[in-house]
């Protein structure tokens, strides 16, 4: 799978927080150089979350359900669906193909408008993992 990387510079336009972001940007395209090419989603919502980690998401049966871009610090209870990089998304809900137990429902955050999966407690591991194994 070739992901695009999505540099959203219209975010850094006209803003008094410009300086402070571009400096945050500048850190994250020294990051993506330094490790040969990563291809995290950098935008908005990367800027605002922190440095972005790629997840492996498993059921509890062993079943890998996605690979998700988780963007900063904290424990993951949504799966946008913009930061699904790999595995099946677009159903109303997240479910193993395996055992077929339900991982998350989809449903919409509402603070960001953004799609995403709401994960059910307890319901899958999960496993952090480096870019190039995408
Ligand atoms: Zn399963």
């Amino acid at each position: 799978m070739t992901a695009e990387i999505i540099w959203d510079v219209t975010v850094f336009q006209g803003s008094r927080a410009r300086c402070v972001i571009g400096k945050i940007y500048l850190i994250f395209k020294k990051l993506y150089l330094l490790f040969g090419g990563m291809d995290f989603i950098i935008d908005q919502y990367t800027l605002a979350r922190g440095e972005p980690l790629l997840l492996k998401v498993y059921c509890m049966c062993g079943c890998e359900l996605v690979t998700y871009q988780k963007d900063g610090p904290g424990p993951l209870l949504r799966c946008y669906l913009d930061r699904i990089r790999k595995g099946d998304c677009g159903g109303d809900r997240l479910a193993c193909s395996n055992c077929n137990a339900v991982a998350g429902w989809l449903g919409t955050y509402l603070k960001e408008k953004r799609l995403a999966y709401f994960l059910e407690d307890g319901s899958c591991q999960i496993q952090e993992c480096f870019p190039k194994s995408l």
